[in-house]
């Protein structure tokens, strides 16, 4: 594995104190990590810097055909004063399996686990402590060939930064209201929807800006060919509880495998709650309503964990969910997925890394 150069800033900046609200993304940490790959020579040179600003030239081909990738995940302070990451393994699984479908040199696994210990120990002080609290890390590579035509990219950057980020919900776990938009679509199949990248959220803005105005907090997708089928959030997976059973949209190729989701189901199957991964219809959601049978809906996603859902809104009829209150598994989810990533309850085999 090649070696991780560490140069440490000279001018480390002031740590937002515990009364720092911690607005989502606003404050970056003190140092990056960075490496170069350069067709026929591989990736190259990781190393951790100052945070600091890249030049790039206009002509960059991110700027114009969009080859970028992106991950997120975050690192917690136990109470013992451990570092624990959740599931890095799921993470840089994901971003090598956006970069295939987006035609990016893949990144060697060892290496990406090593860039983020590393950086995330570098910034150690970084990581706020208050309940609710943690270090949201945010790996991403852009194509940089200074080129203006359609084709992969030669050259690219891979970049780590770090953010200190509040509880997402300041008074707690909080409803959400959602607008199942029928109009504009995401992704479809054979699409870039189970690709992590920019693309898609540049897709989903003149939805989430419709929503916005009708006073939805996020707007949830549709199938892009029927319209029909349930996908996901913006930047979430959704799950409902019908009948007493857990039923989330199956992986079709165009919904993002959220590590959230995918230890949402886990945990649920080992409480020995049925759980399916299958087609549900916007009618079935509404019928089930309709008829008393949708008991809670929640979103998952590493942002805010979990996301309770109130209300939904669908063609002029809004349900209202668990009469606009968090239910019981959602609330047992949030409590166990944020006690695993505290270090409070022992989670599933390798799910909690340790920074030493
Ligand atoms: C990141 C993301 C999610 C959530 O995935 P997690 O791994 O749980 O954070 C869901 N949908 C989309 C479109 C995303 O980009």
């Amino acid at each position: 594995m090649l070696d991780i150069r560490i140069e440490k800033t000279k001018n480390p900046k002031p740590i937002p104190g515990p009364d720092n609200p911690l607005t989502f993304g606003t404050i970056f940490t003190d140092h990056m990590f960075i490496m170069n790959y350069q067709t026929g020579k591989g990736w190259f040179d990781p190393r951790i810097v100052e945070y600091q600003k890249i030049a790039l030239e206009p002509s960059a081909m991110v700027f114009h055909y969009g080859q970028e990738m992106f991950e997120g995940l975050k690192a917690y302070k136990a109470d013992d004063g451990r570092i624990l990451l959740f599931r890095p393994d799921k993470n840089i699984e994901r971003a090598n399996n956006s970069n295939r479908r987006l035609c990016i040199p893949e990144i060697p696994e060892d290496l990406f686990l090593e860039a983020i210990k590393k950086l995330v120990k570098t910034d150690e002080a970084w990581i706020p402590t208050k309940p609710g609290t943690s270090l949201y890390i945010r790996p991403f590579v852009i194509a940089t060939d200074e080129f203006l035509g359609v084709r992969p990219s030669d050259t690219y950057l891979f970049m780590i930064i770090c953010s200190p980020v509040g509880a997402y919900y300041p008074e707690g776990l909080n409803p959400v209201k959602i607008w199942i938009e029928d109009d504009y679509v995401r992704a479809v199949k054979g699409g870039i929807g189970e690709a992590k990248t920019g693309g898609n959220y540049v897709a989903s803005l003149a939805a989430q800006v419709k929503a916005h105005d009708e006073g939805y907090s996020q707007v949830l997708w549709l199938d892009g060919i029927e319209r029909k089928y349930i996908e996901e959030v913006g930047a979430m997976n959704i799950f409902f509880k019908i009948d007493g059973t857990v039923v989330t949209p199956m992986l079709n190729g165009s919904i993002l495998p959220g590590v959230t989701r995918n230890s949402c189901i886990e945990l649920c199957k080992e409480w020995g709650l049925p759980v399916e991964e299958r087609r549900i219809s916007a009618e079935e959601l509404f019928t089930a309503a309709r008829q008393g049978r949708l008991d809670e809906c929640w979103g998952s996603g590493t942002a805010a964990v979990i996301s309770p859902v109130g209300h939904l809104r669908w063609m002029n009829e809004v349900i209202q969910i668990h009469d606009g209150g968090i239910g019981p598994i959602s609330q047992k989810l949030y409590d166990t997925v944020t006690g695993i990533q505290l270090g409070r309850i022992e989670g599933p085999a390798g799910w909690s890394v340790e920074v030493k």
